[in-house]
């Protein structure tokens, strides 16, 4: 009898381990959760950038996904780096076959270094895989060409733009903070017919790589545990929060 939960984690490697999927089999394993793996890019990087990018053939991530799901019993779903519109039909087709299982995709677009880690063309693709997904946790650059809006300076246009992704698909999109000023990091969860809800860290200086990866799948490990949404979030917040005071 195995009562541990498995995650599967749908992501691109880092050879510097800065971010990708060493970053999301780190955090799960501190949340005490198994991992299973759909690798959907290798990707040649330091911490200062992306050296190459090649991407796994769309049919292979989607034999990885469903050997995975075949192979243990995946509890939660988290998605990052997907590269090409392809690979993006592939998963939704998976997940298509696997509903139920909570999901959540960071939406990675761009790397801190400027490098492009999903082709522009693959955003409308990615915006169709939203009505299968728990969450979306969009940083604000990644809000803004998710909604095709300029970058949000304002509490009332991340508002608009977040509700812009609801009214495509989405079930829930927390924006995270961590690219606005202020003395604290705030995320914002917006669902559907509910209240708007915030979630605040105290904002340290440091820099760190691979925080969006942490944070979506500590939300992952917690929603398979049977967390509900917002108190995976809040757990992932303080882990994450956790991180950045041991840098
Ligand atoms: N490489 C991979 C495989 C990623 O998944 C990500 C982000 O999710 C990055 C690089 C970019 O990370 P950062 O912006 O922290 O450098």
């Amino acid at each position: 009898m195995n009562h541990v939960p498995h995650v599967l984690v749908v992501a691109g490697s880092d050879s510097s381990g800065g971010a990708g999927i060493v970053r999301d089999i780190e955090t799960l394993a501190a949340f005490g959760v198994k991992a299973s793996v759909a690798i959907t890019a290798v990707t040649v990087q330091t911490h200062k950038g992306v050296e190459h990018i090649d991407a796994v053939p769309p049919d292979r991530v989607a034999q990885q996904m469903r050997a995975a799901l075949s192979a243990n019993p995946i509890a939660a779903i988290k998605i990052g780096m997907l590269a090409t519109a392809e690979t993006i039909a592939a998963v939704a087709t998976v997940l298509a076959d696997n509903p139920g299982i909570p999901v959540v995709l960071d939406p990675v677009l761009v790397s801190t270094s400027g490098r492009t880690l999903l082709a522009p063309a693959a955003t409308a693709a990615l915006r169709d895989l939203f009505t299968a997904c728990t969450l979306i946790t969009p940083n604000l650059p990644e809000l803004s060409v998710l909604a095709a809006s300029m970058v949000a300076t304002s509490p009332g246009s991340v508002g608009d733009q977040a509700r812009s992704l609801l009214r495509v698909g989405a079930k829930a999109v927390l924006v995270k903070g961590g690219h606005a000023g202020g003395v604290e990091a705030i995320d914002l969860l917006f669902q559907p017919d509910q209240i708007d809800r915030s979630f605040a860290s105290p904002r340290l200086a440091a820099a760190m790589r691979g925080t969006g990866c942490m944070l979506a799948s500590a939300i992952a490990a917690r929603l398979a545990f049977g967390d509900p949404l917002a108190a995976a979030i809040a757990q992932a917040k303080a882990f994450v929060h956790g991180k950045f005071r041991e840098t």
